[in-house]
């Protein structure tokens, strides 16, 4: 499985309160039909600088409008704090001047590839994507007349950064409305998210405190043993308001975070931030690796790996940090 860290959760909004509004109880029937992956923008997918950015027309349909609007609500990428690298333009050193961007509020910088972009136009492309958009694809890097060649990127009237603006305005527009009538609902919904979220995350380390399993053999809605973390949760509700009503609101739909598989995440998450503790704890000193390894009736070797170190105040401490199958090298990334 793919690690997880524990941020992704408590860092992320709600994922009811990143729908867009086409996805909300009042949007159109065909639109409720999406499912709610299609909806979902990972925040992964918003970059700051813009030449790692993937072109707005490669997002699905579905999620297109969420993208701007998240690039929108970010700002555009302006790093004035950053230290512009010099180069050699026509015999003398010349960089991005931070200025630019009070003048030209579109004006993003790539710190990645020294360049310019133009932010409305990223948004709102026009024409052929692939084509020579060097605000959009390439980034402009003539630093020499750049105050002029930003005014002519912008043109006149009909040009296509004047296209994008217009777009850009309107599009502000509608969510500006839209975003005051809903943002009162994310609030809220962030918070009962989060209620649920750590209740989980109780859960979670109680029961790997404990050594104990976390599904049951029948995990059905009548079965009398659910398994040690459906019951746990069960009780945890049964014995706090809050945490009931957050599990049992009915616009969370699939959002309860207590699927096997956002358990595991949520395990791996919690294995990730115990690896981090027990590496900040060895820092730069000795340690050695206790490996115990056995195999199971299938033949497959399996290691138990545990870290003995002294710590700052002379005590020896040994700390089990996993079990991993085979290879020494697969433990190496392991840790
Ligand atoms: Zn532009």
């Amino acid at each position: 499985m793919k690690n997880a860290s524990i941020k992704k959760y408590f860092g992320n909004t709600p994922k009811s309160s990143i729908e867009t509004p086409s996805s909300s109880s009042h949007a159109n029937e065909n639109n409720n039909k999406r499912s709610r992956e299609e909806v979902e923008v990972s925040e992964y997918e918003i970059v700051g600088d813009p030449t790692l950015r993937k072109p707005i027309n490669d997002y699905s349909i579905n999620i297109r409008e969420e993208v701007r609007r998240r690039y929108i609500t970010k700002g555009a990428c302006q790093p004035k704090a950053h230290n512009f690298p010099k180069t050699q333009i026509c015999g003398q050193l010349r960089k991005f001047q931070k200025t630019w961007f009070d003048r030209f509020c579109w004006l993003e910088y790539s710190a990645s590839k020294d360049a310019a972009f133009s932010l409305w136009c990223y948004l709102f492309p026009t024409g052929n994507r692939h084509g020579d958009e060097v605000f959009i694809n390439h980034g402009f890097r003539n630093w020499k007349k750049a105050f002029e060649n930003f005014r002519d990127h912008e043109g006149g009237q009909n040009s296509r950064h004047n296209h994008a603006r217009v777009q850009f305005e309107l599009f502000k527009d509608q969510r500006h409305n839209l975003d005051n009538v809903l943002s009162q609902k994310f609030k809220q919904d962030e918070i009962v998210y989060r209620v649920r979220l750590t209740a989980v995350v109780d859960v979670i380390r109680f029961l790997s405190k404990q050594g104990l399993a976390f599904r049951g053999h029948d995990e059905s809605i009548s079965s009398n043993s659910r398994g040690n973390f459906l019951e746990l949760a069960t009780l945890y509700c049964e014995r706090n308001d809050e945490v009931n009503k957050a599990f049992n609101s009915k616009s969370y739909g699939n959002n309860q975070l207590t699927s096997p598989k956002i358990q595991k995440e949520i395990v791996n998450a919690c294995a990730a931030e115990v690896r981090k503790i027990i590496v900040n704890e060895i820092k730069d000193k000795f340690f050695s690796i206790l490996i115990d390894e056995s195999r199971d009736c299938s033949i497959k070797e399996q290691m138990a790996v545990v870290l003995r170190y002294v710590d700052d105040v002379g005590e020896v401490i040994e700390r089990f940090v996993g079990v991993v199958g085979g290879m020494l090298p697969t433990l190496v990334h392991h840790l």
